[in-house]
């Protein structure tokens, strides 16, 4: 690594080349200014100024890079932006304000009126809500499909279909879809598949390596895991991304200096939060099968899975999202959540903190009842997104949901 001091430096990326995930997420995009501090450094300004009226028109011209304003770049943005499309393996990222913000900030940039979209069902709710009554508005139509099943992908897409969405695994029952076919199906058909890849970070799931055109996250999730900032991040190659970076630079949903200092911070510490997260999910899945009050349990980490092998070789975990059905409904699933003390109850995931969720009455409580039927979400139904606490304090919390159900 090199710098000089008399002036803000990039560490060339060309010294990171070949480098693990768990380098980069320390080492890539790290930005010096002449104080050669070691943490980065936060920029919160909004406008940058000129040596002269001669460089401030080079500046706007484009004949000269560097900042102008930060609507359009700002050097910590950009080196969170730098870190993250280095662990993708993608060649360039897109910070946006929040994970929505990512979404729709790609489908404004590559979607037009008269285009169309096969989206998996289970997406985060408020994806849904984008593509069903925002963007149809717009004249782009959306067919749903079941996350697996591949004739029903096939049987969706149409001479106009331009993207395919998904997340995998999805929410709340962890179910997997095959990256590499939906990428041949996508390519036969000259549309972009387009991954969610929020439940997995690129620790544990990297899309672009299995075909995806595009990686979208929720940078509020695992990206920061510590509950602090709303922000959301695109990657992909740089000519759709030079489209979606116009998009945002226009429209205004850029992140925040700050937040994206956040990020960068909650990035150094991703690889050995996955781990966590994953080593106490899967002892819990584990766990929670034995117990007698539990019908299910919803985890790809477990061989009774039907994706199991798929996420095993697409996937280097399984991740931190366990769900799992009570004997019994909805009054077992509050009177279960109601009796833990120390895990939160909150809709939120990806947080080192362990929380548990009721999916019915609260993340897909906008379900009409045939979809939350056709989503599995029924009542007795309970998500939890796992933490990093000690495995132990984790089985004594919730065996207090099952002491309140009779054990
Ligand atoms: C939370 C979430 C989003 C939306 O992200 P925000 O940062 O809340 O806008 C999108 N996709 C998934 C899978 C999420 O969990």
């Amino acid at each position: 690594m090199t710098y000089r001091r008399e002036e803000t430096v990039w560490i060339p990326e060309s010294d990171l080349d070949g480098m693990s995930v768990d380098t980069l997420a320390v080492r890539a995009g790290q930005i010096r200014t002449d104080q050669l501090e070691h943490s980065d450094a936060i920029f919160p300004t909004s406008s940058f100024v000129y040596g002269s009226a001669a460089q401030a028109a080079a500046r706007f011209g484009g004949e000269e890079p560097g900042n102008i304003y930060s609507r359009f770049t700002n050097p910590t943005v950009q080196a969170f932006e730098q870190r993250i499309a280095a662990m993708e393996g993608g060649e360039r990222a897109v910070a946006t304000a929040s994970g929505m913000a990512a979404i729709l900030s790609t489908c404004m940039a590559l979607l037009k009126s008269g285009d169309h979209v096969v989206c998996s069902r289970g997406v985060f709710g408020t994806t849904n809500v984008l593509f069903q009554k925002y963007l149809a508005r717009f004249g782009v139509e959306t067919t749903f499909v079941s996350l697996t099943d591949m004739e029903a992908w096939r049987a969706a897409v149409r001479p106009d279909t331009r993207m395919l969405f998904l997340e995998t695994p999805s929410n709340p029952l962890c179910e997997v879809a095959d990256l590499a076919q939906l990428s041949a199906l996508a390519k036969a058909q000259g549309a972009l598949l387009v991954v969610d890849n929020c439940f997995c970070t690129p620790v544990l799931q990297r899309p672009l390596e299995h075909g995806a055109d595009i990686v979208i996250h929720s940078a509020t999730k695992y990206l920061d895991g510590q509950g602090r900032c709303v922000g959301g991040v695109v990657v992909g190659p740089r000519a759709l991304m030079d489209e979606v970076y116009g998009f945002i630079r226009s429209a205004g949903p850029t992140m925040s200096p700050f937040n994206a200092w956040v990020f960068l911070k909650g990035l150094e510490t991703l690889p050995i939060r996955m781990r966590a997260h994953c080593d106490n999910a899967l002892e819990l899945a584990q766990w929670l099968q034995q117990q007698n009050r539990v019908e299910t349990v919803y985890y790809a980490g477990l061989e009774r899975h039907p994706q199991h092998a798929l996420a095993k070789r697409q996937q280097n975990g399984f991740g931190g999202v366990v769900s799992f059905r009570l004997r019994g409904g909805r009054e077992e699933a509050w009177r279960f959540i109601d009796a833990t003390r120390m895990i939160s109850i909150t809709a939120n995931l990806g947080d080192v903190k362990t929380t548990i969720t009721h999916p019915a009455t609260t993340t897909h409580g906008r379900l009409s009842p045939e979809d939350k039927a056709r989503a599995g979400i029924t009542e007795n139904l309970i998500r939890l997104s796992v933490g990093i606490e000690a495995i132990d304090d984790l089985k004594t919390d919730l065996g207090r949901g099952f002491a309140a159900l009779g054990g």
